[in-house]
């Protein structure tokens, strides 16, 4: 069964007198399990797709079918619902809280989720060793590295067992070294099961996915399997 079925979806803008077709015409079904890169030219509708894959945005036309539920229609409270239940994410700039330690940084999800501090402390200290930082629970960010950063928000984006982890340019920040680390930990992420949608720019990081869509001019240009994964299936 799809974890993601997305028919013929369409997000304009207007401003003014002039309308913005982000998203022209987009269909897509993702499976539970996928791993999935998606590319195409600046302005091509990457974020655009995105923000509406992440339920931060809806369609202006067509339906988002995830995880059974349709979400086009839905209203900024039951979207946000659905956000923290179903989404993981992972950003280029990181996005922690700067005076928080990596555990409370990883734990701040299932506050709203509504944990018990003691569950919650222990749950975010697992993760963290799950991740590799085991030992860094009590650092603020400017004491870690990019990488160990961004580890800390792979932590804090798996915390809620999501449905999805939606990965926006997660190694642009880093070096090549760094890079190759974090898509090693995204791999292990997706061998346990994770369903995973990469954006990039980078063809070497698209390389790690099994799936590749190219986006342009608010079209899927391209939407093929990626034949240099050995696939163990
Ligand atoms: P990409 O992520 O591939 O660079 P975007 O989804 O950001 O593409 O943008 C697609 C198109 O939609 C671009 O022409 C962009 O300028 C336009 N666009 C994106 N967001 C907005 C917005 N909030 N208001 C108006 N136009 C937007
Ligand atoms: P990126 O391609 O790295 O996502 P952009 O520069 O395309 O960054 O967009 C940055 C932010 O500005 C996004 O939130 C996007 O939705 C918004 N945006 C992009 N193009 C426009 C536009 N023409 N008018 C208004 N907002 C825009």
């Amino acid at each position: 069964e799809p974890l993601i079925t997305i028919k013929d979806i369409g997000r304009k803008y207007v401003i003014g007198t002039e309308i913005i077709h982000a998203i022209k015409s987009v269909s897509l079904t993702i499976n539970k399990g996928e791993f999935v890169a998606l590319m195409g030219p600046s302005g091509s509708g990457k974020s655009t797709l995105m923000n509406i894959l992440g339920c931060l945005d809806t369609p202006t036309k067509g339906d988002y079918i995830l995880n059974g539920i349709n979400v086009s229609q839905m209203t900024e409270n039951q979207l946000a619902e659905v956000r923290n239940s179903e989404i993981g994410f992972v950003f280029q700039t990181f996005n922690l809280l700067p005076r928080n330690s990596a555990l409370d940084n990883v734990a701040l999800p299932l506050v709203y989720a509504g944990v018990s501090k003691e569950q919650r402390q222990e749950r975010a200290r697992q993760t963290l060793e799950n991740v590799g930082l085991g030992h860094r629970v009590d650092h603020r960010p400017n004491e870690l590295s990019g990488g160990q950063r961004q580890r800390v928000a792979v932590a804090r984006a798996l915390i809620n067992n999501p449905s999805i982890i939606l990965a926006d340019e997660p190694t642009g920040n880093l070096d090549t070294k760094t890079s190759i680390e974090i898509m090693g930990l995204i791999e292990d992420i997706h061998d346990k099961g994770n369903t995973i949608i990469l954006v990039t720019h980078e063809e070497d990081i698209a390389q790690h996915a099994h799936r590749i869509v190219r986006m342009r001019d608010g079209l899927v240009e391209n939407d093929y399997v990626n034949p240099n994964i050995q696939r163990v299936d």
